[in-house]
């Protein structure tokens, strides 16, 4: 990360932002940028983490506040999964799959079907707007013994954690 021009992401940002009459504050755009970088689909403890270490002092009620705020503009998705919430920072319809072990989520490469939803569709008379599948089970890292560390957050493999 540290390699590429920060600018571009910020224009395409503020671009975003602004379409959507959102003022692109410091603490938004750092949140929307740590969310879209971040390839593990990060709780707002995480992201507030992460945005501490640029901005020091915002709390983590601004981070959650803006990250709702950005999910209901469509900059941001919100995944429910039981009690806890994360945020994804593609917007476009994917699968995912949860480590039932590590507990981190994936995006899955699996395309969407869109045919399943015209097949239930003209079953029912529902119009359908889409459907979620999950998949669920053991990642590469826990099944090679790596990432079962208790409640240890999962190490960053590959994860360019540069928000420094
Ligand atoms: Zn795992
Ligand atoms: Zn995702």
């Amino acid at each position: 990360m540290r390699t590429r021009d920060p600018w571009p992401v910020d224009l395409v940002l503020r671009r975003d932002l602004v379409r959507r009459g959102m003022r692109l504050t410091a603490p938004r755009r750092l949140i929307l940028a740590v969310v879209r970088d971040a390839d593990r689909h990060p709780t707002a403890e995480w992201v507030h983490a992460e945005v501490r270490r640029r901005l020091p002092r915002v709390s983590l009620a601004t981070v959650y506040r803006n990250l709702r705020l950005l999910a209901r503009h469509g900059l941001l998705t919100e995944i429910h999964q039981g009690p806890s919430v994360r945020f994804d920072g593609r917007v476009d319809r994917h699968h995912h799959f949860t480590c039932s072990a590590c507990g981190r989520i994936f995006d899955l490469a699996e395309p969407v079907n869109a045919r399943l939803d015209a097949r239930v569709a003209a079953r029912t008379g529902f119009r359908v707007s889409h459907h979620r599948i999950e998949f669920y089970g053991l990642c590469a890292g826990c099944l090679a013994g790596r990432g079962r560390g208790g409640r240890r957050r999962p190490r960053l493999a590959g994860t360019r954690s540069s928000h420094t």
